[in-house]
C-alpha cells in the first residue's frame, strides 16, 4: 500500500511537471512570425513615430501610432472575454530643461494589465518602444521607420499579449508599449513612477529594444544569439547595503541579475536552440534603455536584445551614401528571429506569472564551520523551496537541492567561504520563483 501511494504521488507529480511543460512549448509555437510582421510593418508605416511627430493624423506619427497599439491590445481582449486592462498612462514633459525635446507634449504609453487570480498586486512587465527617431533625434517629421527600433520590440509586445491572453495566471502581467525612449527614457521613468505611487510589487521588467536584427555591423550573421543585459546591483542601494557587500558578496548578485539568470535558464531549458549571452553590465556602452528608469526605483528588470547591432540601421535618415543603404527599414528585420525572442518573453513571463513568490527574507550562516546553513521566511504558495549554489566565478546557479516544505536547512560539507547561494520558491505545479540572494547573515 504504501509503495503504491509513493508511486502515485510520484506519477502524479511527474504528470503536472510534464503538463507544465507542455504548456511552456504550446506558449513557443503559438507566436507567429506573420502577425509579428504584419504589425512591424504597420507600425513602420505610420512613417516617424517620433514622440513630438503628429498626434492628430489617422495615418502618420505617433498619436495615431498609439491609438492603434490600444485597438489591438483592446481587440486580444475582446477575445478572452476582457482579460486585459487597457489604457493610456501618460506625463507631460516640456521644452524647459530638456535639451532633447523640441516642444511641450504629452508622453503617452500604451498598458495592458492582464491580472492574475492569485496574486493580483504581483507584476511582471514586458515592455517595448512605440516611437522612433531618424539622424536628428530633435527631428520629428523625416520619416522615421524605425523597424527593428522599436517595432520589433512593440509588435513581440503585441504577439505576446496574444498568446499568453489564453491562458490563466496566478501574478499579473503588464505588456506596455512605452514612448519617449529616444529623448529621455521619459516614458519608463512615468510608468515605473506610476508603479511605484500605485505600490505594485513589481516581479521584474523584461525591456525589449531591437529584437530583429541578426546581421551585425561586424559582418556577424547569427540568428540564434541575444543579450540580456542586467546592472549589478541596485542602483538605489543604501551605503550600509554596499559596505556589507564588502564582507558577505552580492557584487554579481543584485535583483536584476538574478531575473537575467532566471531567462537565461528558461532558455536553455526551453529553447535548446537558442543562445542567450548574459551580459554582466546594465546596458550598451555608454548607452540607454527602457529598463533603466524601473532600476532607477530599485525594481528588478533586464534588457533583451539581439547579439550583433547594425549601425547604419538605427537612428538614421533613409539614405544611401557611398553604397551604403542607411536606415532602419523593414527589409533588415528577421521575423523568425523576432519570433523566437518573443517567445523568450512569453515563456519567461508564463513562468513567472504561474510561480509562486520569491522568499523575501534569506538569511545564511556557517562562518568557521564545515556547513552552510539557511533560514528563510515561508512563502504563501510555495510547495517547497530550493536552494542554489555555485562557484563564485561561474555566472550561473549550477548547483541545487530541492528541501521540501521547511523554512530553514544546512548543507552539510558545503563551506560558505566557496560558494555563492540563493534560494527559490517553487509551487505545487513546478514552477519557480526567482532565486533570491541572502539578505541577513546568521552568527
Ligand atoms: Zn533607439
Amino acid at each position: 500500500m504504501k509503495y503504491f501511494l509513493v508511486t502515485l504521488s510520484f506519477l502524479f507529480s511527474s504528470l503536472l511537471i510534464g503538463q507544465t511543460n507542455q504548456q511552456i512549448y504550446d506558449i513557443i509555437d503559438a507566436v507567429s512570425s506573420e502577425r509579428i510582421k504584419k504589425n512591424i510593418q504597420i507600425l513602420a508605416n505610420f512613417g516617424t513615430r517620433n514622440t513630438f511627430s503628429d498626434t492628430i493624423s489617422e495615418t502618420r506619427g505617433i498619436g495615431a501610432a498609439r491609438r492603434w497599439i490600444k485597438s489591438e491590445f483592446e481587440t486580444i481582449s475582446k477575445k478572452c472575454s476582457h482579460c486585459l486592462e487597457v489604457f493610456y498612462q501618460k506625463d507631460f514633459v516640456t521644452k524647459a530643461g530638456n535639451r532633447r525635446v523640441p516642444h511641450d507634449a504629452w508622453v503617452v504609453n500604451v498598458v495592458a494589465i492582464q491580472k492574475g487570480n492569485k496574486y493580483p498586486n504581483r507584476y511582471i512587465i514586458m515592455s517595448g518602444d512605440i516611437d522612433s527617431r531618424a539622424s536628428n533625434t530633435m527631428d520629428f517629421t523625416t520619416d522615421a521607420p524605425g523597424a527593428n527600433d522599436n517595432a520589433s520590440g512593440m509588435a513581440g509586445t503585441i504577439e505576446t499579449a496574444r498568446v499568453l491572453s489564453q491562458y490563466k495566471f496566478e501574478s499579473s502581467i503588464v505588456y506596455v508599449g512605452l514612448s519617449g525612449e529616444e529623448q529621455g527614457l521619459f516614458g519608463g521613468a512615468g510608468l515605473a513612477k506610476y508603479a511605484k505611487d500605485k505600490a505594485w510589487d513589481i516581479i521584474g521588467v523584461l525591456n525589449n529594444d531591437m529584437i530583429g536584427n541578426i546581421k551585425g555591423v561586424d559582418g556577424v550573421i547569427d540568428n540564434r544569439t541575444f543579450r540580456i543585459f542586467s546592472e549589478p546591483v541596485p542602483a538605489n542601494e543604501t551605503e550600509r547595503q554596499r559596505k556589507l557587500r564588502r564582507f558577505y558578496g552580492g557584487e554579481v548578485d543584485g535583483i536584476s541579475r538574478q531575473l537575467a539568470r532566471y531567462i537565461h535558464k528558461t532558455v536553455k531549458t526551453y529553447m535548446p536552440e537558442m543562445n542567450p549571452m548574459m551580459v554582466y553590465r546594465l546596458d550598451r556602452f555608454g548607452r540607454g534603455g527602457h529598463h533603466r528608469p524601473f532600476n532607477d526605483l530599485g525594481f528588478a528588470g533586464v534588457r533583451i536584445m539581439e547579439a550583433h547591432e547594425n549601425y547604419t540601421q538605427q537612428h538614421q535618415d533613409i539614405r544611401e551614401e557611398n553604397g551604403i543603404k542607411y536606415g532602419d527599414v523593414i527589409e533588415h528585420v528577421n521575423f523568425n528571429y523576432t519570433k523566437k525572442l518573443t517567445a523568450v518573453n512569453g515563456i519567461n513571463l508564463a513562468s513567472l506569472a504561474w510561480a509562486p513568490p520569491a522568499p523575501k527574507e534569506v538569511a545564511i550562516g556557517g562562518v568557521v564551520e564545515p556547513s552552510a546553513k539557511f533560514k528563510w521566511n515561508k512563502v504563501d504558495g510555495a510547495k517547497g523551496y530550493k536552494i542554489y549554489w555555485r562557484d563564485t566565478t561561474s555566472p550561473t546557479w549550477d548547483n541545487s537541492r530541492y528541501v521540501g516544505d521547511v523554512s530553514e536547512f544546512t548543507l552539510n560539507g558545503i563551506v560558505i567561504d566557496n560558494y555563492f547561494f540563493g534560494i527559490s520558491a517553487v509551487g505545487e505545479n513546478g514552477f519557480e520563483s526567482t532565486v533570491v540572494f541572502p539578505n541577513k547573515v546568521m552568527r
